[in-house]
């Protein structure tokens, strides 16, 4: 297949969740995309975000506890008699009634926190008919191979929902971009809890441009299925993800093992980086590494190691 250049939309990946959910002001059904008709009622009325959706209710709730001490308050005066008594009455009533208000307000923030929580609680099912609608339309853009709209909405599912299948609809649309080294790419929410040979794909040309992308998650995930990959893929994938995890000390004392497996077959600048990088770690456990690497260099390379960790 071949690959097509896209730009994707700004997205925040750690953004406020209660302003990506969104209610149909018609029919109170959820969903996470900004769509002119409701995918639940076909209504075009609008919709809250999660955030107006609670300010409101939490809103009607205060005006129908205000109501209601007023209620009181008139009853209590209405069958009293005395004027003075009247008087007293009304005064309390209207310095609790003020009091309340003020409560009210200071702890507005944590009850508004307490009434998403109950909302999301109460309608946890009705959230989740709402997101599996969103992945079908996702699915079907995938269909249509609409993948730069099915690879957006996807981003978007995922923060509420990630499972394997979704990263599996991401990764199938990530490899179909020509992946460059000024994109904002993920890697850590597309690693599957099983084997994939679409995620080996996309990690492959993703580590290429942005080597910060290999982490701890991900070289765990390489080794674990290490041998699944070889049956698939050329050794080129093992090179760069070894190449990359040469960023810090601590991931090659983890994966000193699976480093140096493919240590002949890197370029010359990782070897570089290989041979600075050992320098740098004072332990006797890896002098053996430290002795191929400096080797590496002389044979392969035919550099003295000194003057090519000047470089
Ligand atoms: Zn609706």
């Amino acid at each position: 297949m071949s690959k097509t250049p896209v730009k994707f939309s700004p997205f925040m990946f750690k953004e406020k969740l209660t302003n990506r959910l969104y209610v149909c002001k018609n029919c109170s059904g959820y969903t996470l995309l900004h769509m002119e008709h409701c995918s639940h009622c076909s209504q075009a009325k609008g919709y809250f975000t999660m955030e107006q959706f609670i300010s409101k209710k939490y809103r009607l709730t205060f005006q129908s506890d205000i109501f209601l001490l007023l209620f009181l308050l008139f009853i209590a005066v209405f069958f009293t008699f005395h004027l003075s008594s009247i008087v007293i009455i009304g005064t309390i009533g209207a310095a609790a009634i003020i009091f309340f208000s003020i409560f009210k307000l200071l702890m507005r923030s944590s009850e508004k926190k307490h009434f998403l929580m109950n909302q999301v609680i109460a309608d946890r099912e009705k959230i989740k008919r709402g997101i599996q609608v969103n992945k079908k339309f996702a699915e079907k853009k995938v269909q249509n191979s609409a993948y730069l709209e099915a690879y957006e909405i996807l981003r978007i599912i995922g923060l509420f929902w990630n499972d394997d299948s979704i990263k599996e609809l991401k990764l199938i649309c990530l490899n179909t971009f020509i992946i460059r080294k000024d994109m904002q790419l993920e890697m850590d929410t597309v690693v599957p809890n099983r084997y994939s040979k679409e995620f080996i794909t996309y990690l492959g040309s993703a580590a290429k441009v942005q080597r910060h992308l290999v982490n701890k998650k991900i070289l765990d995930y390489v080794v674990t299925y290490e041998r699944q990959i070889q049956e698939h893929f050329s050794n080129e994938i093992f090179i760069t993800v070894a190449g990359s995890a040469l960023r810090m000390k601590q991931y090659f004392l983890i994966y000193e093992d699976f480093i140096m497996k493919y240590v002949d077959e890197m370029p010359r600048e990782r070897v570089i980086r290989l041979y600075q990088l050992l320098e740098s770690i004072n332990s006797y456990e890896i002098g053996e590494s430290k002795k191929r690497a400096h080797q590496l260099l002389l044979s392969k390379f035919n550099e003295d190691p000194f003057a090519a960790a000047l470089h």
